[in-house]
């Protein structure tokens, strides 16, 4: 089966799991997933799973990036966003972001994987996707504030310098809990004053670790 074709049936799942945001449904669509895993494993890339990605990574269930992603556009319009992802991993999620925002900024703290999503990016003429090299718990402190935040690995709690590189308005999607165990995925809005949280439910991610690595 040809990759749109398989992708057509991923919306559709998508769709029946209660993602009914069309621009996210549209660029999901359209984002070849194949490309942003290994090619051994490209046979399983439109099925609705997280996949090795190497360095003991993965990449996210589509259903979690779209889920990620329409919680981040909800009741916004076509707005030129400036939007920070914590944990690049493959670069799947940033090309998901990427047509749908004004600027794409992503933090991952090894090296080899931000490399190759660089590298993906590029191919996929993405030019309005920014990506460093470093620790993401301090966020990407020059080039905030930020209208959302998406966190894409799991902290016991989350580190306060991501929700004060929010913009009034902004928000930011993030998975809270134990390493190795579920957490839950929650929304922090930046109000006037003062911040407001809600949960999206159970998930599961590899953990938001310190430091850096090649
Ligand atoms: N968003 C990714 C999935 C990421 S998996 C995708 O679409 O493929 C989580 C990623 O977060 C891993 O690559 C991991 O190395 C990275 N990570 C973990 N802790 C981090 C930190 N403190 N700063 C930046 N990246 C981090």
């Amino acid at each position: 089966m040809t990759s749109a074709r398989t992708r057509t049936r991923l919306v559709a799942r998508l769709r029946e799991q209660g993602i009914d945001d069309e621009r996210v449904l549209a660029v999901m669509r359209e984002t070849p997933r194949h490309l942003f895993i290994e090619e051994a494993l490209a046979s399983r890339a439109y099925e609705d799973t997280a996949l090795p990605i190497g360095l003991g990574q993965t990449i996210s269930q589509p259903y979690i990036v779209a889920r990620m992603t329409q919680a981040l556009l909800a009741g916004r319009e076509a707005l030129p966003l400036r939007v920070l992802e914590i944990g690049t991993g493959s670069g799947y999620q940033s090309a998901v972001l990427a047509p749908l925002v004004g600027q794409v900024y992503s933090v991952e703290r090894i090296e080899r994987l931000s490399l190759r999503a660089r590298e993906r990016l590029a191919a996929l003429g993405l030019r309005n996707v920014h990506l460093k090299h470093a620790d993401g718990s301090i966020g990407w402190p020059g080039c905030g504030p930020y209208d959302g935040i998406l966190v894409t690995a799991a902290a016991e709690r989350l580190p306060p310098a991501l929700p004060e590189q929010l913009a009034t308005g902004g928000r930011l999607v993030a998975p809270l809990g134990p390493a190795g165990g579920v957490q839950e995925l929650l929304i922090v809005e930046r109000k006037a004053i003062g911040y407001e949280t809600h949960s999206l439910g159970a998930v599961v991610f590899v953990p938001l670790l310190a430091g850096v690595q090649p």
